[in-house]
């Protein structure tokens, strides 16, 4: 059967990550998390100081970017995807709330851009993959053979993330979270490099209503009318 590519682009926390990973589980691809990268470098920046108050040192971070090293393994037991920066596990940190908050105007700079599009470009080679992110469709592979652009509302996402953060023992704000969420949806959409917006020929995912089932669904038959033709 052909091998393609799968191009998974929508707004934050609307669980596009658990998709495309369970996708490509079902359907035997590699799966890589775009966001995670930029997340990384956001950790890197709080890591080396190069974030003061709220302001980020750009000048340094542009100096930087060839030292910092991105890279994806597969969980020995989960087979889940796990992101190590410069060879350190930084799966968990990568997800807190503080990486968050810095993660979009980072992602906006367009050397830090430039650096993780080759990287992903790299990655999908191969064929047979599912990437996640907000410009994956647009920018990154353009020519992907499936595109899928997802949506909810933003107080569905804001309690699925809230739910998320509960489950792994954090006492997160409600408030906060779905002002974090307005927030990177506001910076994503109106960045001027890549901004974050459906593909002409992205198919449109509103998932508010919908289970995982029904979404996982949804997804195989619209993969497999794809491989058939
Ligand atoms: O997908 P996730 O929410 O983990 O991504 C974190 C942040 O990284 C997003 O809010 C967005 O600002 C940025 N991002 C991006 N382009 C991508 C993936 C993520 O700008 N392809």
């Amino acid at each position: 059967m052909k091998k393609i590519v799968i191009a998974i682009d929508g707004f934050s926390s609307c669980g596009k990550s658990t998709m495309a990973k369970a996708l490509a589980r079902n359907i035997g691809y590699l799966y890589f998390d775009s966001g995670a990268m930029y997340r990384a470098v956001a950790l890197y920046c709080m890591q080396n100081g190069l974030i003061e108050g709220e302001q980020i040192n750009c000048d340094a971070l542009r100096e930087r970017m060839k030292e910092i090293h991105i890279t994806f393994e597969a969980d020995p037991g989960t087979k889940d995807s796990i992101t190590f920066l410069n060879g350190v596990n930084v799966e968990r940190e990568i997800r807190s709330l503080e990486v968050s908050k810095f993660v979009s105007p980072i992602a906006a700079l367009d050397f830090v851009r430039s650096e993780m599009v080759k990287q992903q470009r790299e990655m999908g080679k191969q064929k047979g993959i599912v990437m996640d992110g907000r410009d994956i469709g647009t920018t990154v592979f353009p020519d992907a053979e499936m595109k899928v652009f997802v949506t909810a509302s933003a107080e569905v996402r804001a309690q699925r993330r809230y739910d998320e953060l509960t489950a792994r023992g954090d006492t997160p704000d409600f408030n906060e979270i779905l002002e974090n969420v307005l927030q990177r949806d506001h910076i994503d959409q109106t960045r001027e490099v890549s901004p974050l917006k459906k593909a002409d020929d992205a198919l449109l995912l509103d998932n508010s209503n919908l289970t995982r089932e029904e979404q996982m669904q949804w997804l195989i038959d619209r993969y497999n009318e794809l491989v058939s033709e």
